[in-house]
């Protein structure tokens, strides 16, 4: 299957480009409408610099993203199962090769305390993540953790979705995950340049580019309809990464009538004994990285796009209005984390070191602060609106109807369970303020004061 035309993007990214104002401008105005630009209206974005031209870019941004997603923002911890790993990616502590890394394979008992905190602390939602080698038991082990996971339950809380980022995995694989209620696959390509790709992936079965460019269309021909992609930044090109990117997103697109549910953006970070992750050969400054998002936001307006704890708290403030949609919080990169909140400097089996060390409720403060509702709603999920039947009600816009009071009460339960009183004063301000001022229907914002007073009165797992 060809899906990375290696030639077209040397060739884009070489040839000459005219571009003017007027016609950066009127790529701006095509993005407004709400439909994505093309491949090479893209490749003109990225090549803006001019300061002024650049604040139009991301004030572009600004409005795709209000427009279709509201002041929301989901929230998500990862869950890292074990850092056992067969491969040597040069970039990361769990390759197999690196004898400093405290290894570590939760037993079901571990998922299941380590679950159990992030139920406590207010997660609804996680990503299980693990290094690609299961000794004992095989895939069956990931079914397990996904089993225990969705078995924890509080007296007012359970996890309500898994996503996953595992190891890729073949046709009939994919469908017995699929049998396990999980919403969406990710994988990440880590760089589509396939020569880099070559040289930093140096042993196991990660070596083959193809296998892992392949794996969510396995993923789409196994039964999912929802499946996640992404780019490890500073390993190569970023230019170049995009372009592929995009090439990757119209391949399915034409092979499933849909393109990914999501996007993540992961910038290199400093990992335990790599060299490389501490000297990416490609580094993406903050000022790119900025441009990279909101160019992604207006390229495909309706992919959420993911940032993580590797970005400092400051650069996560300034991308939440540039485009980004979900990102974790309070989150540990190594397995047994969260039960036994070892700092994660401490080497203790830490995938990388993270940028944002803040718990989840200084977080969600934050996101407060800056007018974001925080998200921990998973409506769309159970109610089977995923896939294309998502695309659907997202295109028109209905999404930001469905999810933004979905997104209120799943907050508002949040600050009943968990937030101290000085959080539940700035909380319900925020919810009253966009109820007022950010909901246009009146039939709408009287079913949204009456659920919330369902929720203060005990109700719980309210949407529609
Ligand atoms: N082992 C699986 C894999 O490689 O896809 C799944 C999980 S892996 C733990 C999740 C992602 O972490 C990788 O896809 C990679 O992009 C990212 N990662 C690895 N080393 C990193 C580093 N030093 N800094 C930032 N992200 C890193
Ligand atoms: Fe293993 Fe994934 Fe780390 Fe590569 S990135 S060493 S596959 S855990």
């Amino acid at each position: 299957m060809r899906i990375i035309d290696h030639d077209k993007i040397l060739n884009e990214l070489n040839g000459k480009l005219e571009t003017s104002k007027a016609g950066i401008r009127e790529i701006l105005a095509k993005g407004r409408e709400l439909h994505g630009i093309d491949y090479r209206e893209v490749l003109e974005l990225l090549h803006v610099d001019e300061a002024g031209l650049l604040e139009e870019v991301f004030a572009t941004a600004r409005h795709i993203k209000n427009e279709i997603y509201g002041n929301r923002l989901v929230l998500f911890a990862p869950l890292y199962v074990s850092n056992l790993c067969n491969n040597e990616c040069v970039y990361c502590a769990f390759r197999s090769s690196n004898k400093k890394l405290a290894r570590k394979v939760l037993t079901q008992e571990e998922v299941g305390e380590e679950t159990e905190v992030l139920l406590s602390r207010g997660h609804k939602r996680v990503l299980l993540v693990a290094g690609e080698s299961y000794p004992d038991e095989g895939l069956e082990y990931v079914f397990k953790c996904i089993e225990t996971i969705y078995s924890v339950r509080l007296p007012k809380a359970n996890i309500r979705r898994i996503n996953v980022n595992v190891a890729p995995l073949s046709v009939d694989e994919f469908k017995q995950l699929h049998e396990y209620k999980i919403g969406t696959y990710q994988l990440f390509q880590e760089t589509y340049h396939e020569e880099t790709y070559g040289k930093l992936h140096i042993a196991g079965r990660k070596r083959d580019y193809n296998w892992r460019l392949e794996a969510v269309h396995r993923a789409f021909e196994g039964g999912f309809d929802d499946v996640g992609i992404g780019i490890l930044f500073g390993l190569a090109d970023w230019r170049y990464e995009i372009l592929a990117l995009l090439q990757h997103i119209n391949k399915l697109e034409k092979s499933y009538g849909i393109g990914p549910h999501t996007i993540s953006v992961p910038r290199l970070e400093p990992a335990l004994g790599s060299d490389i992750s501490r000297n990416p050969p490609y580094p993406v400054s903050d000022a790119d990285f900025r441009k990279i998002i909101a160019v992604l936001r207006i390229a495909v307006p309706y992919t959420g796009i993911i940032l993580s704890t590797r970005e400092s708290a400051k650069m996560r403030r300034e991308a939440f209005g540039l485009g980004i949609s979900q990102i974790s919080a309070g989150s540990r990169a190594n397995p047994g984390g969260y039960m036994h909140n070892e700092p994660e400097e401490s080497d203790a089996g830490s995938q990388f070191f993270l940028g944002d060390h803040r718990p989840l409720q200084e977080v969600i403060r934050d996101i407060v602060a800056h007018g974001y509702i925080p998200s921990f709603c998973t409506g769309c999920y159970r109610l089977g609106r995923v896939g294309g039947d998502f695309m659907d009600l997202a295109r028109p816009g209905l999404i930001k109807n469905h999810c933004l009071p979905n997104g209120i009460y799943s907050f508002a339960e949040y600050l009943e369970d968990y937030a101290d009183d000085a959080l539940k004063k700035s909380g319900y301000g925020l919810i009253n303020e966009i109820t007022r001022n950010g909901v246009a229907d009146d039939g709408m914002k009287l079913a949204i004061r009456d659920n919330i007073e369902k929720i203060i009165g005990g109700e719980r797992d309210v949407y529609f």
